[in-house]
Formats: structure tokens, C-alpha cells, sequence
């Protein structure tokens, strides 16, 4: 054991998301190993105690276990939103809409150029297939013993909007994608989808509800990770502050940060690892400066058609997304780089509409986070600036060029009374449409990039190739903080996948000769 039995634990994580509950359930698969897993949020340690915002996976849960944030305007993309985060056991896998969906091979080969080998197509797929039980496929790309269940909502299951959406693609030439985790595929199907009768399987429930007997991992939830603490260049623990104000240090030679792309980079720049400019500007001694942390922020922004449904099409109990298009955008390079999505429900305070979201799926326009103050109860102040490069802005107007034509399509026409928005002028009129999309377009939910993973020699990198902080001794990250550019793929699935993967590196680490 590298740990002495003097430390509390041999690794503590922070934070039960989609990468912190992976990394704690796999290194706690082996018994000699003391592992604590920290969260904010409160735990639900069974179904029968699961509220029904985190049971229900038929739409996202926006409030009830959030982290109330907003992102900011700016120049590109001019609305203050809401920006949804889980807080709670299983993080935002625990609100999110379930869409399981791993990206293009591309994707990760692009990771590898950017000179982090290990995480090429080859490398990373083992790992995509030990996290599933696909209970449609069998192939050689899919996995039939790993936690999370995925399947796909067969025809009988599809409310009449996104079946009709199935056949509108079919009669505008896309292809049948068949199944979207199938490498080469592109085109139309059924999303597949972590939830099962209904119920949206979080990390929470299929990694940590097996582990949480185990004698050797402790949750401790309803705690704040304050800072990482050192000695002599090494991770030494952390300190927390619980509900009660009360604050206690807690020791370890092993922590890995999986608080997300937003919280992880606050804790490292309470930790003293940062900037220089901003580690002076917060008065925080310095442990290490790392440049990068908080930058780079990317995303998937959308913008799409809001739809009037007739009467009895749409409601708020429908499964609010269950099939999206894949395409490659006109004049792209980017291999399905763009999603069309069909969203069941809207809420509008006067009346219940649909929607066709166009969402940017291989986006180049980068935000970051600002950090204004060391308390650990201030939020970073999140600037998104989607749409900044011209490359996204591009491709977010040939979707929704796409979208209106889906929808005028029959099958979409017979469900609808017409478009609400973007009005006939709007679309007339190309100055009048970017004052809409930029007033308009929004978060896809998939921050990530802000303590990205590259070798040594990049100035932008905080982590190396196996998630391990540059200059520091037993500190780790493993969450979406740490991808290098964000992946073609809504990022649950692949953040689970770096927990896999880092899970494995640090049990077999901490292993016992
Ligand atoms: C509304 C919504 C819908 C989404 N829909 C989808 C979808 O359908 N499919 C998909 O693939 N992706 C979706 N996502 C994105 C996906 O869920 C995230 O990309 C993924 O969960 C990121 O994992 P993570 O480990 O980086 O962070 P998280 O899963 O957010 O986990 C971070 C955890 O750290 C905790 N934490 C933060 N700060 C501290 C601290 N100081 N001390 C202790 N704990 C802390 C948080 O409470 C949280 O539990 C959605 C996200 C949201 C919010």
C-alpha cells in the first residue's frame, strides 16, 4: 500500500458525478484499499428513498438538486442563463436527460494528436464497452457486462412527434443510423439511452449502490471540499466545511478531483494552483502555476425552431427526448458534427410548444471561468461566449436552415399548428436571423475542457495523459474538466469512460505488491 496507516485513507475523491462515483466504485473493488468519497450534495443510498426528480428520466431535473448557476452574456451570444448542475450523489448524472451517446472515434484520435496517446479510438473503446450492457446490439463495439444499461425506445414506444420526426428524416434522404454508438454510423435512429423503465440510471445507482456495503469506501455527502492540502509537493488531504460551518482536515497521499468542469477548477485555485495573476488577485499562497485552469471551456451550444403542437400532440409527461439526426454539417470536415434533435415538450408560460433543437456538436468557440473570490460558497463566474468562432456560427445556421426544412416536411406539418419562432421575417432577412440566434442559442449542458489533459510542454495543460496534476505528487482529476477538446458526444458516457479509465490507473497504483 503506498499509503501509510497513519492517513485517514489512501485516496480520497471529490465529488460522486459521472467521473468521481467511477473512480471510487472501481479502486474499492479492491478491499485493501481505503477509499472516501466526498459530495456536496445530499446521498439517497436506495431506490425506495430516490426523489422522483432523480427517478424520472424521461426529461432532465433543472432545480430540486442543482447548483443555481447562471452563465454570463457576452459579445457572440448575449443571454444570461441558467446552467443546470447536479448536486447530489451521481452529480449531473443524476438530472441529466439520459442520452448515452460515445462520440466518434475522431474524436478521441484528435485527444491522442494532441499528445495524450492513451486515450486513441483503440485505447478508449475497452473501456466504453466495460461501462455498458448494451441490451440491443452485440457487437464487437459493445459491452454486455458493464453497469450502466443502454437500449433505445422501440417504434411502439415513441411518442407520435419524434416517430414522425423518424420518418421525416427518412423522406429528406438522411440514412438510417440504425444504432448510434455503431462507430461508422450517421444519420437517424432512436437515441440510446441510460434509463430503464423509465428510470434514469445515474452513477449513482449503477456504480456506487453495488460498492456502498463495501467496508473499505465511505461517502461522506452534504460536505464541500474546501482545498486540496500539500506537504513537501505532495497531496497530503484536504479540507472540507460541512453543512454546520464546521471545518476538519481529512489526510490522505491520494486525492482525485471529479467535482466538473465548473467546480473542479475553483478547488484547484483554492489549493493555490492556478494563474499567477489570479492566485495574487485572491491573496492564495502558491502551490503551483498552472496557466490553464478555468480556460478553454467548451460546450455544445443549440438554437433550434419552437414548434405550436395541435391539440393532444405534445405534454408534459412524454419522454422529452428520444431520437436525434447525426450529420455532417455543409462544407464540414467534422464527421457528424451537428445533432438535430426533437424536443417533445417546451414550457412557455402561455402555452405548451415543441422544438427542433440544431445543437453545434464539434464547436470550436472557447469560454472560460473568471474566479472573483476564494470563498467556497462563490461560484466561478461562467463566461460561455458561444458562437464566438465563426466556424460554430456557421454550422448552428446550416442546422437550423435543415430544421425548417424537417420541419415542413407532412409528417411534422400534420402535428403542428405552424412555427412560433424564427418568425417568416427572421428567416428573410440574415441580419434579423443572427440577432435571433445569438439572443437565443443556449447551453447544450456539456461544459467541459477547463483543465484539459496534454503533455508538460503545453501551457494550456493542468493534467498529463493519466489525469495527474503537472508538478504535483498523489493529485488527480477525472471528470470532463480534463478532455482536451469537448467530444462530438453528449458527455456523460464519455465522462464515465475517463472514470473507468483513471479508476483503473490509480487502483492498480495504490495495489499492494
Ligand atoms: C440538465 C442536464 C442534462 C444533461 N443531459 C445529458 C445527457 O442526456 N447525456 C449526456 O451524456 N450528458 C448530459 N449532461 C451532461 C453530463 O451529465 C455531464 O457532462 C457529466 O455528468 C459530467 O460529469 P462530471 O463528473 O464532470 O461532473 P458531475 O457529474 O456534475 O459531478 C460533479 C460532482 O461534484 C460535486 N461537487 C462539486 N463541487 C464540490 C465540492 N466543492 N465538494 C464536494 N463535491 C463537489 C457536485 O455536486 C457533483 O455531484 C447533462 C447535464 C445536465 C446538467
Amino acid at each position: 500500500m503506498t499509503g501509510e496507516r497513519r492517513d485517514d485513507y489512501d485516496l480520497i475523491v471529490v465529488g460522486a458525478g459521472a467521473g468521481g462515483a467511477v473512480v471510487a466504485a472501481r479502486v474499492s473493488e479492491d478491499p485493501r484499499i481505503r477509499v472516501l468519497l466526498v459530495e456536496s450534495g445530499p446521498d439517497y443510498p436506495n431506490l425506495e428513498s430516490l426523489p422522483e426528480d432523480l427517478r424520472n428520466g424521461n426529461r432532465g431535473s433543472l432545480t430540486a438538486h442543482d447548483w443555481r448557476l447562471r452563465y454570463v452574456p457576452s459579445e457572440t451570444s448575449r443571454p444570461g442563463q441558467a446552467f443546470p448542475r447536479g448536486r447530489v450523489t451521481g452529480g449531473s448524472s443524476a438530472v441529466n436527460t439520459a442520452i448515452a451517446l460515445r462520440g466518434q472515434p475522431s474524436d478521441y484520435d484528435e485527444w491522442a494528436s494532441l499528445g495524450n496517446p492513451e486515450w486513441a479510438w483503440e485505447k478508449v473503446l475497452p473501456a466504453f464497452c466495460r461501462l455498458e450492457t448494451d441490451l440491443d446490439f452485440d457487437a464487437p463495439y459493445h459491452g454486455k457486462t458493464g453497469p450502466v444499461p443502454i437500449r433505445r425506445h422501440p417504434r411502439e414506444e415513441l411518442v407520435p412527434y419524434q416517430a414522425a420526426y423518424l420518418d421525416a428524416c427518412k423522406r429528406l434522404g438522411y440514412p438510417d443510423a440504425v444504432d448510434h454508438n455503431d462507430p461508422q454510423s450517421t444519420g437517424y435512429a432512436p437515441h440510446p439511452m441510460n434509463k430503464r423503465d423509465g428510470l434514469r440510471v445515474s452513477t449513482a445507482i449503477a456504480y456506487l449502490s453495488p460498492a456502498r456495503e463495501r467496508p473499505n469506501l465511505t461517502l461522506l455527502a452534504d460536505t464541500d471540499v474546501v482545498r486540496v492540502t500539500f506537504a513537501r509537493g505532495a497531496a497530503s488531504g484536504i479540507e472540507v466545511r460541512r453543512r454546520d460551518g464546521a471545518t476538519q482536515a481529512i489526510s490522505a497521499p491520494h486525492v482525485v478531483l471529479a467535482a466538473g468542469a465548473i467546480h473542479t477548477p475553483p478547488i484547484l485555485v483554492r489549493s493555490g494552483i492556478g494563474s499567477k495573476r489570479v492566485l495574487e488577485r485572491l491573496g492564495i499562497a502558491e502551490t503551483r502555476l498552472l496557466e490553464g485552469v478555468g480556460e478553454h471551456m467548451q460546450d455544445h451550444p443549440a438554437i433550434g425552431p419552437t414548434l405550436v403542437p395541435k391539440e393532444g400532440v405534445a405534454a408534459y409527461d412524454q419522454p422529452v427526448i428520444q431520437t436525434t439526426l447525426r450529420y455532417t454539417a455543409t462544407g464540414s470536415n467534422d464527421v457528424n458534427d451537428m445533432q438535430l434533435e426533437p424536443i417533445s415538450f417546451m414550457y412557455r408560460p402561455d402555452r405548451l410548444l415543441m422544438g427542433l433543437a440544431a445543437c453545434v456538436f464539434k464547436s470550436y468557440s472557447y469560454g472560460r471561468l473568471a474566479f472573483e473570490s476564494a470563498d467556497v460558497g462563490a461560484a466561478p463566474r461562467i463566461e460561455m461566449d458561444y458562437l464566438s468562432d465563426e466556424r460554430d456560427y456557421t454550422k448552428i445556421i446550416d442546422g437550423l436552415q435543415r430544421a425548417m426544412e424537417l420541419v415542413h416536411t407532412p409528417e411534422i406539418e400534420a402535428l403542428i399548428e405552424g412555427v412560433r419562432r424564427p418568425t417568416d421575417g427572421e428567416l428573410a432577412d440574415a441580419p434579423a436571423l443572427e440577432a435571433w440566434v445569438r439572443a437565443h442559442a443556449a447551453s447544450g449542458a456539456h461544459p467541459s475542457c477547463t483543465a484539459r489533459m496534454g503533455p508538460a510542454d503545453d501551457p494550456t495543460a493542468v493534467v498529463d495523459e493519466r489525469g495527474c496534476v503537472h508538478g504535483l505528487r498523489g493529485l488527480r482529476i477525472a471528470d470532463a474538466s480534463i478532455m482536451p477538446r469537448v467530444p462530438s458526444a453528449n458527455t456523460n458516457i464519455p465522462t464515465i469512460m475517463i472514470g473507468e479509465r483513471i479508476g483503473a490507473w490509480v487502483r492498480e497504483e495504490l495495489a499492494p505488491a
